[in-house]
């Protein structure tokens, strides 16, 4: 593993204990020459950043003696009074980098809320460029490397992910920048592209000739209780939607890269992006969650407002003015208090051309065959199929190919360990191109700009009853 400095800013924070020190125990926990110096503005040391750290290690089911080992030789903490005003981490970098463990490489880690990103990678970037840090027009890094990796959101909008993108060039080059989805870093959505591309079978049935519709799915089961105060105004478009259903989306419908690399998979995603219409309030249904199971609903949350109209679902249909996919439509869909925790990717081939058989089970026509791509809870793929059902005549019956990737590899790491490995190792595949992220805001803008009323639903359904006059069924599990 490439030695480097992990500067993590908001260190003290919820995502850092939740998922980024088991990351970093997991990803480097082996290596020599990792240091992580985090960052905040609490009152916290060195002993305090290894005790928590330790505390969250063992919380995520690291045994206690190793967390603390871990914890005690890695961790370190630098306090600042704001985010734009660095010097105190500089110092501390400097101090850690002179024993020359680290080799001058350095990530800086954004886990921070958005609204302080813009002063943040100013701070960052003058001081590169005061040091001689910055990269020459070929990329190389005089004394190690320096990588700029950015939390979700990025932006709120087209324009606001345009003025961030702005400061962001103005300081780094693109091939610094590791702007995080961390849908990427999941096993099953990168398996995405090995089973679209390695598969010959699939790839050829794999555009409007035969198929009649994409549905991209993520019901959650949590709310948005305890985080209002971040998700009130922002709601389910911004949070999900623009960002981690858009990516499974562009993954789905985007053509074979030239190359398997950063450049070559980011420009066919982007390319596909470019591509699709910008969404219309027509096309689009939001939802927001009632009251059931014993819990309250949305608008009596505390910081949330009465009358809000915050959509907690939102499910939106895109067409893609392309040579591959025109007609098709892809439905993208997300919710709080759905029924079940479910993601999946609902490929609807079309039907034979002429008809012969009907369905045992009710006597139509046979279902179409179903191809689901399940990312979670239980990665894996269906395929359903029409069989001759037993007994006289020639009656069908629906059956199923399975594979289940836990069955197949045991438990696929979690996507932070891979994102993490990938930015010590230069590696930008898995990360949203500037361009990207930007075409991903265009195509919801109309959304954004309307003023939409959530329909309301109730805890522990599908969703609003009026999102299937999209053209699919609420419950996935019904084709
Ligand atoms: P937190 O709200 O926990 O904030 C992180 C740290 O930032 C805090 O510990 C605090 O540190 C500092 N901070 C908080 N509010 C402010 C403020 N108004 N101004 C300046 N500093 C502030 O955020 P998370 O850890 O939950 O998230 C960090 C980033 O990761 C965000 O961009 C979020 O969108 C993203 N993210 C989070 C996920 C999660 O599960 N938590 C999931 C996916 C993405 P201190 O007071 O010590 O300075």
């Amino acid at each position: 593993m490439t030695p480097h400095l992990f500067v993590l800013f908001g260190a003290t924070g919820d995502l850092a204990a939740k998922k980024l020190f088991p990351a970093l125990y997991r990803s480097f926990g082996d290596a020599s020459g990792v240091r992580v110096l985090g960052v905040g503005r609490s009152d916290w040391d060195d002993a305090k950043i290894q005790d928590e750290a330790a505390g969250a290690l063992v919380e995520s089911g690291i045994e206690e003696s190793d967390a603390r080992a871990w914890a005690d030789k890695t961790l370190t903490y630098a306090r600042v009074e704001a985010y734009d005003e660095l010097g105190p981490v500089f110092d501390r970098a400097d101090e850690i980098e002179a024993s020359g463990e680290t080799e001058g490489n350095r990530a800086y880690y954004l886990a921070l809320p958005p609204s302080t990103f813009p002063g943040t990678i100013t701070a960052l970037g003058d001081h590169e460029a005061d040091n001689d840090r910055a990269p020459n027009e070929d990329g190389h890094q005089e004394g190690g490397w320096t990588r700029l990796v950015i939390e979700k959101p990025f932006g709120s909008d087209l324009e606001s992910a345009r003025e961030l993108n702005a400061v962001v060039h103005e300081h780094f080059r693109e091939k610094q920048v590791y702007r995080i989805d961390h849908f990427l870093g999941k096993e099953t959505v990168q398996n995405l592209l090995v089973f679209r591309f390695a598969n010959a079978m699939f790839e050829s049935l794999w555009s409007r000739s035969h198929v009649e519709a994409v549905e991209i799915v993520v019901a959650e089961t949590n709310d948005a209780e305890g985080r209002a105060g971040y998700f009130d105004g922002v709601g389910t478009m911004r949070d999900m939607i623009q960002n981690h259903l858009t990516q499974l989306f562009a993954l789905t419908a985007m053509e074979p890269p030239a190359r398997l690399d950063a450049d070559g998979i980011r420009r066919e995603k982007t390319k596909v992006l470019t591509s699709t219409r910008a969404a219309s309030p027509e096309h689009a249904v939001y939802g927001q969650y009632g009251a059931g199971e014993g819990k309250e609903a949305y608008a009596e949350h505390e910081g949330v407002d009465a009358d809000s109209k915050t959509e907690t679902f939102a499910a939106v249909q895109l067409h893609v003015d392309n040579w591959r996919w025109q007609g098709v439509p892809f439905t993208l869909r997300t919710g709080k208090r759905l029924k079940e925790r479910l993601t999946e990717i609902i490929v609807t081939f079309r039907r034979p051309p002429v008809s012969l058989f009907n369905s045992a089970k009710d006597g139509c026509e046979p279902s179409p065959n179903v191809l689901r791509i399940r990312l979670q809870p239980d990665e894996g793929f269906r395929l359903s199929f029409d069989v001759k059902a037993p007994g006289s005549g020639f009656s069908t019956s629906t059956q199923h190919f399975d594979f289940d990737y836990a069955d197949a590899f045991g438990d696929p790491p979690d996507a932070y360990e891979t994102l993490l490995r990938d930015v010590a190792s230069g590696d930008t595949t898995l990360f949203v191109h500037a361009e990207e992220a930007e075409q991903a805001w265009r195509i919801y803008e109309p959304l954004l700009n309307a003023d939409m009323t959530p329909e309301a639903y109730a805890t522990g359904t599908w969703g609003p009853q009026e999102a299937e006059r999209l053209g699919f069924t609420l419950d996935p599990a019904t084709p």
